[in-house]
């Protein structure tokens, strides 16, 4: 198949990726922080997920990475493109139950309340599911051994290293109601884990 199949693929889930978080930063742009837990590591993971990002949209741009380059076959783009468009799905209906909640960084705003209802009714961090599920896609789709598996490697990491801290938080605010809202979920798979 031709690339450039995998390439317009990345750029139009990027838009929606773009056009779905933009959409709710605006509507909490009012919204008071009353706690921010933005430490070195916070950084650290946002300056990966970001780099994450960017590399495929370097290769879709421009020749870097071309060396890494593969063929790329129908079926793994058919399966990459599935996986887009649940890890879409996932993201904004994360965006939509969570509303003005959401934060990029670890946050707790004024009137922050507990969601425990809509995709977070099944587990604790469906946000984070979408993401490395439309990784996954990514990894699919883009025929380069670099640009393909950099966001899933990104967010593989992020998660891994934030979803403890960010349930502490969540543990210190809403103390029993979290306490009693983790016994009846997994964190992003449920039943699993
Ligand atoms: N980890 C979640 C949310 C990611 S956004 C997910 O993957 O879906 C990160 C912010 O969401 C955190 O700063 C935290 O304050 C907030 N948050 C996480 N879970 C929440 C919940 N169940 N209810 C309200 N806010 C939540």
């Amino acid at each position: 198949m031709n690339p450039w199949f995998a390439k317009i693929g990345i750029l139009l889930g990027y838009c929606v990726l773009v056009a779905i978080r933009a959409t709710y930063r605006f509507r909490r742009r009012n919204v008071y922080v009353v706690e921010s837990r933005m430490g070195r590591l916070e950084v650290a993971l946002l300056a990966l997920a970001s780099i994450g990002f960017v590399v495929p949209l370097l290769w879709v741009v421009s020749s870097a990475f071309e060396v890494a380059n593969y063929t790329l076959r129908l079926v793994p783009f058919m399966v990459g493109v599935f996986f887009l468009a649940l890890g879409l799905l996932f993201f904004a209906r994360s965006h939509a139950a969570l509303g003005t909640n959401w934060s990029a960084t670890l946050k707790v705003n004024e009137g922050h309340e507990l969601v425990t209802q809509g995709i977070y009714r099944h587990i604790r961090h469906p946000m984070y599911l979408a993401f490395l599920v439309y990784s996954l896609g990514q990894a699919f789709v883009v025929p380069n051994w670099v640009a393909g598996p950099s966001c899933g490697i990104a967010m593989a990491v992020l998660v891994s290293l934030r979803i403890s801290a960010e349930e502490r938080l969540l543990l210190e605010y809403f103390g029993n109601d979290y306490e009693v809202y983790m016994t009846r979920t997994k964190r992003l798979i449920p039943g699993i884990w």
